[in-house]
């Protein structure tokens, strides 16, 4: 099995928490609550503004804020029923940001197709258009629009399309999930992306700790030789873009550069799915799969519209297990600790993780050791220890000689360091200075 530079495998204090909170789910649960908080910052690119008024009702699907720029994705209403409200409301950055707020009439109002449409006889202008409509940003957390990522310059030939199955984060589950119950619409959602790209080959990856996952996609596409399932190693980042590609294609993405510099176009399963969904049936990205768990009573995946209330999800699960110590919105790798239930689950989340005062040892700092794991486990051949320590004394100039900004806040530095400093988080802070100092020298140049 090939491999990449850097990388982890977990502590043992971490490894058994990854076992115990192992979730086999069989079931497709469902929840969807009363009310919707739907963000309108979910996605990279131009902020969307709201085209409904406090008192309108709206259909399942309906779009609710958009913008005329190509870079941006529509927001539409996860559930049918009436808007009673437009107010800031705390999002997972722990800031406030425009929110509108519908009361769910449970009614499922919609105007989805109940054929599938025949994109195999489409134009791509059409099938980019459909993307475009139905507001698809990327799943894996990056949620930069699809239809962007598709509309490719014509000079460059994409050689390899992949989906990336690897979802990496120690205890998520969500897109295993969908591997398992949805394997056929992943593959759907692949095949028009194939068109669009004019027919290159198609690599899955997955780890290898979702043998059911591998099994239904295996199954899945058996019958197409364009596609091939590849058995990745279960070691943190695998499933990030540049060390994914690595290990599927033997290619390298060049610094500041795109996966589709060297031919290839990289995209989430989830976002595979989204991609059938809007194409064959006009339903937008409204809804996703949430794994729910730490310590929590009953740890799942739960399928919710977006703008569900993470308190509510973990209601669902039960509730906290001990007492709460932290929150987390997405996995415990790249999540952000969040200071409220209250904050909604978006386009680009995929997990809760909650941590009570017991495990919360995991992550209190202490002074650097100067054992170097942190060099050793980052997958970019980045200086953690020393671009940290930089940027804690405000020498945003050494951070960018450093390189900071090639980091990828995969988080695999802070998760092996034995002393718990807040590696990551200081670093992607360091590529924000170190992009305003560039921003600065440009402008005064
Ligand atoms: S977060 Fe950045 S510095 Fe840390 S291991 Fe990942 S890429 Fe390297
Ligand atoms: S892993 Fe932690 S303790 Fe070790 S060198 Fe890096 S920052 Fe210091």
């Amino acid at each position: 099995m090939r491999t990449f530079t850097g990388g982890i495998s977990l502590s043992p204090p971490l490894k058994m928490l990854k076992e115990k909170l192992m979730i086999e789910q069989d079931e497709i649960l469902t929840f969807s609550p009363t009310m919707v908080f739907i963000p309108l910052a979910q996605h990279i690119g131009a902020p969307v503004e709201p085209i409904v008024s406090v008192g309108d009702y709206v259909k399942q699907g309906q779009v609710i804020a958009e913008s005329d720029a190509f870079v941006s994705a529509k927001i539409h209403a996860s559930v049918s029923g009436k808007i009673v409200d437009m107010v800031d409301w705390p999002n997972q950055n722990n800031e406030e940001g425009k929110t509108i707020i519908i009361e769910n009439d449970y009614a499922y109002q919609n105007d989805f197709l109940s054929a599938p449409f025949d994109w195999q006889s489409a134009a791509n202008e059409t099938i980019l258009n459909k993307i475009r409509q139905g507001g698809v940003a990327g799943k894996g957390g990056a949620t930069f629009p699809t239809h962007v990522k598709f509309s490719i310059d014509e000079t460059k030939k994409i050689h390899t399309l992949i989906l990336n199955g690897s979802e990496c984060e120690p205890f998520l589950r969500s897109d295993a999930f969908l591997m398992q119950k949805e394997a056929q619409k992943i593959i759907h959602g692949a095949k028009i992306a194939q068109k669009l790209l004019d027919g290159p080959k198609i690599i899955i990856g997955i780890e290898d700790d979702k043998p059911r996952a591998i099994s239904a996609m295996q199954a899945a596409s058996a019958e197409d030789d364009t596609i091939e399932v590849v058995t990745v190693p279960t070691v943190y980042p695998t499933g990030g873009e540049k060390q994914l590609v690595e290990l599927l294609t033997d290619q390298e993405v060049p610094l500041g550069g795109l996966t589709a510099d060297i031919g290839i176009v990289l995209i989430n399963v989830a976002t595979s799915f989204a991609i059938g969904e809007a194409v064959c049936y006009d339903k937008p990205l409204i809804e996703r799969y949430t794994t729910v768990t730490g310590d929590v009573q009953n740890p799942c995946i739960v399928k919710n519209p977006l703008g569900t209330l993470a308190g509510e999800l973990i209601d669902f699960a039960g509730g906290f297990q001990g007492a709460p110590s932290k929150l987390i919105l997405g996995g415990p790798m790249m999540g952000k600790s969040v200071k409220t239930l209250k904050v909604p689950v978006t386009k680009g989340s995929n997990g809760i993780v909650v941590f009570n005062e017991e495990t919360d040892w995991l992550y209190a700092e202490n002074p650097c050791i100067r054992c170097n794991k942190c060099v050793e486990a980052c997958p970019m051949r980045l200086m953690p220890m020393e671009i940290d320590q930089f940027y804690r004394a405000g020498d945003y100039q050494k951070c960018e000689e450093l390189l900071a900004e090639a980091c990828i806040n995969c988080g695999a530095c802070t998760f092996v360091c034995p002393a718990k400093r807040s590696l990551a988080a200081n670093i992607t802070a360091a590529k924000g200075k170190v992009a305003q100092l560039q921003k600065e020298a440009k402008e005064s140049a």
